[in-house]
């Protein structure tokens, strides 16, 4: 299972796309998002996430 950003609490900081190995976290519309097929769900970006806006799904 893919971590996923919760778009409502997301402050577009992108300290998450910083912290992720396999660049998979980029800026969307609302918030920076994760694309499911490049992660590989090894929860840097959570633990990173100043907001706790990252969970896995
Ligand atoms: S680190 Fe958290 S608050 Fe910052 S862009 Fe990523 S998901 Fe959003
Ligand atoms: S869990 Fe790891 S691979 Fe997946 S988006 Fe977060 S930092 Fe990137």
């Amino acid at each position: 299972m893919p971590h996923v950003i919760d778009a409502s609490i997301c402050s577009s900081c992108g300290v998450c796309a910083e912290t992720c190995p396999v660049e998979a976290i980029s800026e969307g519309p609302d918030s920076y998002v994760i694309d499911a097929e490049l992660c590989t769900d090894c929860g840097s970006c959570a633990a990173e996430c100043p907001s706790e806006a990252i969970s896995a799904e």
